[in-house]
């Protein structure tokens, strides 16, 4: 069914907001833009801008500065879009800065975001999720400890390769990573909220049962 509407979806790591996107960017055919992916696959060409981000990246590790974000990546990717499908914002935005650049910016391309999700997952909860993570060094098969393998298997159930964490899976690195998200989240939640433009979910549930909830908003 598709349906040339916008969504932005966001939540902290662990939350599940990238399953969920991909299942509504299949439901309604729209095109998925997760400022991670775009980054590692501009990180990968030989440009003047690939060889930057590269190096912030996967080099240095750092977060690429917004306003290089914006001028280089955020006008150019969003112009590049099928203008008759939808966007599903996975992930984005992540700070007040750029919540106010999509209000601006959308409106001159002809888009409105429809509706906005948070999936709410609490800091202990995203800690235990993504610590839970493996990966096999073969085909990178995403598993899930408790689920898919116990704790001290050390080969893929699918494919029989290795299994590792990634190092950016380390606690201290996640713990991180959640403290930045939940300091920059917070004002665009804010920012959202006075728009009333926000629906809550709760993310400690199963994913049948958010992704339910979510299509009852959508008309
Ligand atoms: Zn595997």
């Amino acid at each position: 069914m598709k349906k040339n509407i916008n969504i932005i979806i966001m939540g902290p790591q662990g939350s599940g907001k990238g399953t969920q996107a991909r299942f509504l960017a299949e439901k309604y055919d729209l095109q998925i833009f997760e400022t991670g992916s775009i980054l590692r696959e501009i990180a990968k060409q030989d440009t003047k801008t690939g060889q930057k981000i590269n190096e912030i990246i996967n080099i240095k590790g750092d977060i690429v500065p917004w306003d290089f974000m914006k001028e280089n990546i955020l006008r150019q990717k969003i112009d590049q879009l099928d203008k008759d499908r939808g966007i599903i914002f996975d992930g984005t935005p992540r700070i007040l800065e750029e919540a106010e650049f999509w209000n601006k910016k959308l409106p001159s391309v002809d888009r409105k975001i429809d509706y906005i999700f948070y999936i709410d997952v609490s800091k202990e909860e995203s800690m235990r999720r993504i610590s839970s993570r493996k990966l096999c060094k073969k085909n990178a098969h995403p598993l899930i400890v408790g689920k898919d393998l116990s704790e001290e298997e050390s080969k893929c159930p699918i494919c029989g390769s290795d299994v590792y964490r990634r190092e950016d899976d380390a606690p201290e690195k996640v713990l991180n990573r959640l403290q930045w998200n939940e300091k920059n989240m917070k004002p665009v939640i804010e920012y959202y909220k006075q728009k009333k433009m926000i629906i809550r979910i709760n993310g400690e549930r199963p994913i049948e049962e958010i992704k339910k909830e979510i299509l009852g908003y959508i008309k």
